[in-house]
């Protein structure tokens, strides 16, 4: 949507603002085995908790990191323990909604949180993280940060924080983060930069990152240099 802009680009740009060009350009990311590999997690961890948690309750005599049952079955790893505090932060909560999309004409941001829970006069918003630890990167903050902006100005205004859950860890998996006036001030910095560099088609500077060597956006990226 034209002016707008989208929170995985609001993401995207603290690891590399070009990345964002080359999506605002049209051009294709070629998925990743990481990224696949997240999708199908997601969507596992959504069965599991559309299904009220019981379909992990059989295999609770194995559920350790090491011998996770749909690790076995399925080739990916979601930690029992960051499932098991899923649970305990999701009970009580009457509606759940995954991938709800929002627009705020008045952000002018667009996005779809990885679930919204309604639980009585409360609102949980969270992001599952397939990262092998849970720190919590700029990346992560930021979107969080502007999932939290959306669905304050657009369903539940007392919101002021949201959830990251790291599902591959067992210590420590789920972070609160609260929209401090840095971290809104950050999400919309960025979103300004987003829609300048809509308007503008300005390509950013070429920098090496770590992100480089798995990125989606290798091809284009250096048939630009
Ligand atoms: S290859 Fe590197 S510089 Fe190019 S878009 Fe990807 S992360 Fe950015």
């Amino acid at each position: 949507m034209k002016n707008t802009v989208a929170v995985g680009d609001i993401a995207k740009y603290p690891i590399c603002p070009r990345m964002v060009y080359l999506k605002l350009q049209g051009k294709r990311e070629i998925p990743t085995s990481k990224s696949r590999r997240g999708q199908i997690e997601h969507r596992k961890i959504e069965k599991i908790v559309k299904e009220g948690f019981k379909s992990i309750r059989p295999y609770s005599a194995t559920r350790t990191p090491e011998k996770n049952i749909f690790a076995q079955k399925l080739g990916i790893r979601i930690n029992p323990q960051a499932l098991e505090e899923l649970e305990m932060m999701l009970s009580g909560a009457d509606m759940k909604f995954f991938d709800y999309r929002l627009v705020s004409y008045r952000l002018r941001i667009i996005g779809a949180p990885d679930l919204i829970a309604k639980r009585g006069w409360d609102c949980i918003v969270a992001e599952f993280r397939g990262a092998s630890s849970s720190y919590v990167t700029e990346s992560d903050m930021v979107k969080i940060g502007a999932h939290v902006m959306l669905v304050q100005d657009v369903l539940w205004p007392e919101l002021d924080k949201g959830h990251l859950v790291y599902h591959k860890v067992s210590e420590n998996p789920i972070k609160e983060i609260y929209l401090s006036r840095d971290l809104r001030t950050n999400v919309l910095g960025i979103r300004d930069n987003i829609l300048l560099m809509q308007q503008t088609g300005k390509i950013p500077e070429y920098k090496k990152t770590n992100h480089c060597r798995r990125c989606g956006y290798f091809v284009p990226c250096e048939k630009l240099r």
